[in-house]
């Protein structure tokens, strides 16, 4: 069903940028439920506008899109000008950390590029809402798990030194003017996929994150996991992460908005379980809902690796009220229920 502009409840209008991404689309979907309008504006340099009806499916509502890149600072004006946005959710972005150690400038150019040309849209829009992705990548390795949004940053690839800058970007700008309203959101470890299967991620080429890897081997498309380091002080010698199930994660997004309403300033939350899980621990989880072993071999570490990282969620569940609901069975169900569904790239 498509929706004229002239019925739009203007203070529920959203521009979600990244919409047609893994965590993107959830969110959507996420606020479409809510009662918002969305308008999506991607480039699809990693995603596909089949999403969208992905996104129909499920919600029974098509987004507005708008296929355009963000440092088309035109274009993101145009959009300001075409729609009654109140408010921003901002997930585009390029998010490999290894290849942003290859090519920085593409990171930089890309992350802090495309944000200063829509903050600079809002600005001009007079739109002052903004929710930001981050990542627990901005935090030092010298900090003590778990994560609070106080820990010490130092991101150590340019991946995460541009969600860092934009962090900087955003609070200098609370700072100089108070009508601005950002909030922050670092996510941990987001997998999953919507249960209807009909939304999810959709790595493109040999995964480099450890469950989408893991589902191509349980889906027979790699033949096995390498475990980089089994060595680690940690109860079985693998690195713990803290992972997230997306549609959590999604429902984080409403929650800051909500909170946004009421707040000025710049806010930051962590969006995790609290939990950490260790890879062979993630393994066996996924073996138990395919039914069948992951063929696995435990090999050297991979540098930059950090034993374990999981958050401290308090704020964010006393602030926003938001804690992540889903177990890591449920996770690995939803993935793997996605993957058999879609085993290529939106075939
Ligand atoms: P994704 O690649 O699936 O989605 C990002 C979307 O942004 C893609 O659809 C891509 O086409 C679009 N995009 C990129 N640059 C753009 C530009 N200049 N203009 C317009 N569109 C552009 O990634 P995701 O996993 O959904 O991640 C969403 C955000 O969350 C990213 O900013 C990422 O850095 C951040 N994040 C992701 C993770 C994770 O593990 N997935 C963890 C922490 C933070
Ligand atoms: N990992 C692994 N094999 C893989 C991919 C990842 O053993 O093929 C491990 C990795 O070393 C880390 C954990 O799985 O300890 C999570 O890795 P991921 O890249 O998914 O997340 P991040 O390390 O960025 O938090």
């Amino acid at each position: 069903m498509s929706v004229s502009l002239a019925d739009l409840d203007v203070e529920k209008f959203a521009l979600v940028t990244g919409g047609t991404g893994y965590i993107g689309s959830h969110t959507v979907v996420a606020l479409i439920e809510a009662g918002y309008q969305v308008v999506i504006i991607d480039n699809l340099d990693n995603s596909s506008e089949i999403v969208l009806s992905g996104i129909e499916r499920i919600t029974g509502r098509v987004p507005h899109f708008v296929h355009a890149d963000l440092r088309d600072a035109d274009a993101v004006i145009k959009i300001f000008k075409e729609y009654p946005i109140a408010s921003v959710v901002h997930l585009a972005g390029l998010k490999s950390v290894g290849e942003s150690i290859h090519s920085p400038s593409k990171y930089y150019d890309n992350n802090i590029g495309a944000t200063l040309n829509l903050v600079k849209a809002m600005q001009t829009a007079e739109v002052t809402t903004l929710v930001f992705s981050s990542s627990a990548t901005v935090y030092s390795s010298s900090s003590e798990p778990p994560l609070g949004e106080d820990a010490k940053k130092l991101p150590t690839n340019p991946y995460g030194m541009s969600k860092y800058i934009i962090e900087q970007v955003l609070t200098d700008m609370a700072l100089a003017n108070r009508k601005w309203r950002f909030g922050i959101l670092r996510y941990f470890n987001p997998i999953g996929a919507h249960p209807s299967g009909r939304i999810g991620e959709t790595p493109s080429g040999i995964p480099n994150n450890l469950m989408p890897y893991l589902m191509q081997v349980a889906i027979g498309k790699l033949a096995k996991l390498s475990i980089y380091g089994g060595d680690y002080e940690t109860p079985d010698g693998t690195c713990i992460r803290d992972y997230v199930h997306v549609v959590d994660l999604a429902r984080g997004h409403l929650a800051a908005l909500r909170f946004l309403e009421e707040a000025n300033g710049v806010h930051d939350w962590n969006l995790g379980t609290g939990k950490g899980t260790s890879v062979l621990e993630l393994v066996k989880a996924v073996e138990q809902v395919i039914e069948k072993p992951i063929p696995s071999e435990i090999i050297g570490r991979r540098k930059g690796d950090m034993p374990v990282v999981f958050a401290d969620v308090t704020k964010a569940s006393n602030e926003l009220s938001w804690r992540a609901e889903h177990t890591i069975e449920k996770m690995c169900v939803d993935h793997w229920n996605w993957q058999k569904r879609n085993p290529g790239w939106y075939q």
